[in-house]
């Protein structure tokens, strides 16, 4: 059954499955001394080791958390809260403006506007893109300079619906000028492309999104920013995480982080496949619109449209000829809403509503792309002739 919903959730990689297995037969806890529960702690240092070594980072700065969603949430709620605790020395350490652009995952914006509601003194405030999806720069730079008090800014490396770049070292350049704490959600980029956590002060990642489990991810912190903890207990992870690790999961992860880092030949192949679904697309039917398609892409991913066709009918249409894609909006309380994504880059609602996600990874093959074309196109075929059906 050809799977293209990478970027929703990958396969899990044999090589993590493996992992998994062996950390499960570990009847340890990381946090004990006996012999048990130091091959437990040899795991997770390990495991913090692989991720430090994908991201340029050093092992300390590794927290494991429970998702991405978690790493964001503790990022952008703990960088506030410990700049508050900074303040009780500087004044000037109280982070008051949340920068985030319009295209950021959901865990990251309905977080940023959480803080917001709830501390006094914090607003949020959007980052526009251009229509390929690529953040605005020069609008980042015009709002850093204006205004008072000290920013944090969230822009992720590459998008999950588009799979478009963003321009992380001049958005590093822009922070660091103006004294602004960074947040890099590299959740989708990870893995596909470089990604420096040297670059910014939050990174997050989350495991499912590599081929390894659900349920795990991670936030690298730099080495000066601020960070309160969300979840206290038992003082793991420096304190700055409490709770007893997800120890196969974070093997899983690991092995997960080692597979993308050392199989360079993967990227080549994957991107061999996404090319070829978008040639066959194009060829099959002209009028198909890639969205951002004018912008330095992940070779992973591919958000087209389809005129005449709406994506709720697309990915239900697809799912019965065994091809599983995502569908390009979003769907919550019942209500199918053109995705924001596509919304921030210009693109119409009628258009947005017609948008399908079509994501390849480590385990693609060709006749993937061949089967998501053939499907579009019966589906088309279908639509155009009712009156033959
Ligand atoms: N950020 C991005 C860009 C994502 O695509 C996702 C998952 N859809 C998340 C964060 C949240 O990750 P998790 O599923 O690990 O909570």
């Amino acid at each position: 059954m050809p799977y293209c919903d990478h970027n929703a959730t990958a396969p899990l990689r044999p090589s993590c499955r493996d992992a998994m297995l062996h950390a499960l037969a570990v009847t340890g806890n990381p946090s004990s001394v006996h012999a048990n529960g130091r091959a437990a702690r040899a795991l997770v240092d390990e495991a913090r080791r692989s991720l430090a070594r994908l991201v340029g980072a050093k092992a300390e700065q590794v927290i494991f958390t429970s998702g991405a969603t978690e790493a964001n949430g503790l990022a952008l709620w703990g960088a506030v809260e410990g700049a508050i605790d900074q303040s009780q020395t500087d004044k000037s350490a109280r982070i008051t403006r949340l920068f985030v652009s319009t295209i950021e995952h959901s865990s990251v914006l309905k977080t940023a506007q959480a803080v917001a509601d709830r501390i006094a003194g914090v607003r949020v405030e959007s980052l526009p893109v251009t229509h390929d999806g690529i953040l605005d720069t020069e609008a980042l730079r015009v709002a850093l300079r204006e205004g008072k008090g000290r920013a944090l800014v969230a822009v992720m490396a590459a998008n999950n619906e588009t799979g478009v770049i963003q321009p992380i070292a001049e958005i590093s350049r822009l922070c660091r000028e103006a004294g602004a704490l960074f947040l890099v959600d590299a959740v989708t980029a990870a893995g596909k492309i470089a990604v420096d956590a040297g670059l910014c002060d939050y990174l997050t990642l989350s495991a499912h999104k590599l081929g390894g489990p659900q349920g795990v991810g991670a936030l690298i912190v730099g080495p000066d920013a601020p960070l309160a903890p969300q979840m206290t207990g038992g003082g793991q992870q420096k304190g700055l995480r409490a709770g007893t690790e997800n120890l196969s999961g974070i093997a899983g992860f690991a092995a997960a982080v080692d597979t993308v880092r050392t199989d360079t030949g993967e990227r080549t192949r994957v991107l061999a496949v996404r090319d070829r679904f978008e040639t066959l697309l194009k060829q099959a039917m002209p009028d198909a619109v890639i969205f951002g398609a004018g912008a330095p892409r992940l070779g992973s991913t591919s958000n087209v449209g389809v005129p005449g066709l709406s994506s709720e009918n697309l990915v239900i249409a697809l799912d019965l000829d065994g091809v599983m894609v995502s569908s390009g909006s979003s769907c919550s309380s019942g209500k199918i809403a053109p995705s924001h994504v596509l919304s921030a880059m210009g693109v119409s609602p009628e258009r947005a509503m017609g948008a399908i996600r079509v994501s390849f990874g480590w385990n693609s093959v060709p006749a993937d792309a061949d089967a998501v074309v053939a499907s579009l196109l019966k589906l088309r075929q279908r639509v155009r002739a009712p009156a033959a059906a």
